[in-house]
C-alpha cells in the first residue's frame, strides 16, 4: 500500500478525544466520514514492555444489534463499519507508535471493541488486506464471536484466511458464558450456534501448529456453569477454558450481575467448574487484565460512550473519563 492510500484511509478517521495513561491503555474516540462515532483501545500489559507484547482493540460496528447483558456497546446500532474505517483505526495507532515496520514480538488485534465481527464480511477484507499492509512478524488476530446463525458463510471464509495467513498465529474465540441453553439465550439475546455447530466448526479449525479455539465465559456468579457440558461437547485438545471478570459496565449492574472473579483472579462460587475442568485436562486461563483499565473505560465490555451519555455514573470504572 503506498503512503498515499494509507494517509488517505487516516483522513477518514478524526480523534476527537482519548483517555486513558500511556503505559497502560488508552481509549480513543473517533469520529468517521458520516459523523458517526467509534471507539478503539490500545493496551499493554505491564510490566512487559510494549516490544514483547502491544495489543490492538478495534471496533468493527458503530454500535451492536446483539445486546448482550453485561456489554454497554449494545445499547444501540447504527452500521457496519467499511473495511478503510476498520483498517484507519489500526494505521492511526500502528502509526503513532512505530510505522509500518511493527517489531512487536506478540502483536495483537482484537476485533473486539465494538460490534459482533461475524455480521460485518469487512472484517474478512481487513484481515486478507493486513499481511500485505503491515510488516508485522508477530501479527496476530483475534476474533471473538457470539457465533450468530445464518453466517456459516463468513465463518468458512474465515477458515480459509486463517489457513492461508495466520496457521500458528490466530486466536478463534467463542463466548459462551452459561452452559445452559435457557440462560445462554438471555445473555446473548440473538440465535446463534449451539454447541453442536461450535464443537464442529472448532475441530476443523484447530489444525496442525493452530493455537486452540478459546471458549470464553465472563463469569457472573448468577451463571449456570456445569463441567460435564463442556466435557459432553468439547475435546481439551482442541479447546481452552478462558475465564474472566463481569467488568463494571452500566449493563451489568443494570442486570444485577456479580463478578464470580475477584480482583486477585480468583474464582468464587465456580470454584468447582474449574476444578472439574482442570482435573479433566482442560487448559483453563482466569484472565483479570489489569484493574486499572475499569478505571480507563478500556475493558471489556466497556463503552466510553455510553458513560458519557449516563445520567447517574458508575463510581469504580470510567474515571478516567471526563466530559468536556
Ligand atoms: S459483547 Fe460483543 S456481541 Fe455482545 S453486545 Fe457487546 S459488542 Fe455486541
Amino acid at each position: 500500500m503506498e503512503f498515499s492510500e494509507v494517509k488517505s484511509l487516516l483522513n477518514d478517521l478524526k480523534i476527537i478525544a482519548s483517555y486513558g495513561k500511556e503505559d497502560i491503555a488508552m481509549v480513543y474516540l473517533a469520529e468517521i466520514k458520516n459523523g458517526a462515532l467509534i471507539e478503539f483501545v490500545e493496551s499493554i500489559q505491564p510490566p512487559i514492555p510494549r516490544e514483547k507484547k502491544w495489543v490492538l482493540i478495534v471496533s468493527t460496528m458503530d454500535g451492536c444489534p446483539v445486546g448482550c447483558m453485561m456489554c454497554d456497546a449494545g445499547g444501540y446500532y447504527k452500521r457496519k463499519l467499511t473495511e478503510e474505517e476498520i483498517l484507519a483505526q489500526i494505521l492511526f495507532l500502528t502509526n503513532k507508535r512505530y510505522g509500518r515496520s511493527i517489531p512487536v514480538e506478540k502483536f495483537k488485534i482484537q476485533f473486539a471493541r465494538v460490534g459482533e465481527p461475524a455480521l460485518n464480511d469487512n472484517v474478512l477484507g481487513v484481515l486478507e488486506k493486513l499481511p500485505h499492509m503491515l510488516d508485522a512478524p508477530g501479527l496476530m488476530p483475534s476474533i471473538s464471536t457470539v457465533a450468530p446463525v445464518g453466517r456459516e458463510g463468513w465463518f468458512e471464509r474465515l477458515l480459509e484466511i486463517k489457513n492461508k495467513y495466520y496457521i500458528g498465529r490466530f486466536q478463534m474465540q467463542f463466548s459462551i458464558h452459561s452452559t445452559s441453553k435457557e440462560q445462554r439465550d438471555r445473555i446473548i439475546p440473538v440465535k446463534k450456534w449451539g454447541f453442536e455447530e461450535i464443537t464442529k466448526y472448532g475441530e476443523r479449525f484447530v489444525q496442525k501448529g493452530d493455537r486452540k479455539v478459546t471458549l470464553n465465559f465472563a463469569l457472573a456468579q448468577e451463571n449456570e456453569v456445569d463441567a460435564s457440558v463442556i466435557m459432553e461437547y468439547f475435546d481439551p485438545e482442541k479447546f481452552l477454558i478462558k475465564i474472566t471478570p463481569v467488568n463494571p459496565t452500566y449493563r451489568a449492574v443494570e442486570n444485577r450481575l456479580n463478578s464470580d472473579v475477584d480482583e486477585r483472579g480468583l474464582v468464587l462460587k465456580h470454584r468447582k467448574f474449574v476444578e472439574e475442568l482442570e482435573k479433566s485436562g482442560y487448559e483453563v486461563i482466569i484472565s483479570v487484565g489489569e484493574l486499572e483499565e475499569n478505571k480507563i473505560g478500556s475493558n471489556c465490555g466497556q463503552y466510553v460512550q455510553r458513560h458519557l451519555a449516563a445520567q447517574r455514573k458508575l463510581e469504580n470504572s470510567y474515571v478516567f473519563v471526563r466530559k468536556e
